[in-house]
């Protein structure tokens, strides 16, 4: 399956000269093989130290970079594996850091969310007691004496 690119052709990839169609076929090699998604990576490693950073080549390509949508259903794992595969080799084997950044930030507001949550079900379910008592003429009765 790997045969199927050489490095030549994947380092064209990733300077994104190859025709469209080439382009999507190893995109969707990558999203498909693990073992690939190694192999550029270690392409493009070497390449930093000729002197581009991949974050650089990433960015100054915006390649592939999953959609603030995609980041969201990946923190959520909701998305379908192929495409979860997909978004941990963009930020984690990848590292993009722009795609890092925004899960960074989506987490937060995530940790806060379930705080506000249980506070807002707090207060909903203490103000349905209350409802709840004035409506039940023995609670009612109990609740002046
Ligand atoms: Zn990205």
């Amino acid at each position: 399956m790997q045969a199927a690119f050489t490095d030549h052709e994947l380092l064209a990839w990733l300077e994104e000269q190859l025709p469209v169609d080439r382009m999507a076929a190893i995109e969707k090699a990558l999203r498909d093989s693990e073992p690939l998604q190694r192999h550029v990576a270690l392409l493009a490693r070497r390449r930093d130290q000729g002197g581009h950073s991949i974050g650089e080549i990433w960015r100054r390509l915006r390649l592939s970079c999953p959609t603030r949508a995609d980041l969201g259903s990946y923190l959520l794992e909701t998305l379908d594996a192929d495409h979860a595969a997909y978004v941990a080799f963009h930020v984690q084997t990848i590292g993009c850091r722009f795609c890092l950044a925004l899960l960074d930030d989506m987490q937060q507001s995530q940790q806060r969310t379930p705080e506000r949550e249980t506070r807002r079900r707090k207060i909903f379910e203490s103000s349905a007691g209350l409802l709840g008592r004035d409506a039940s003429a023995t609670e009612a009765d109990s609740f002046q004496e």
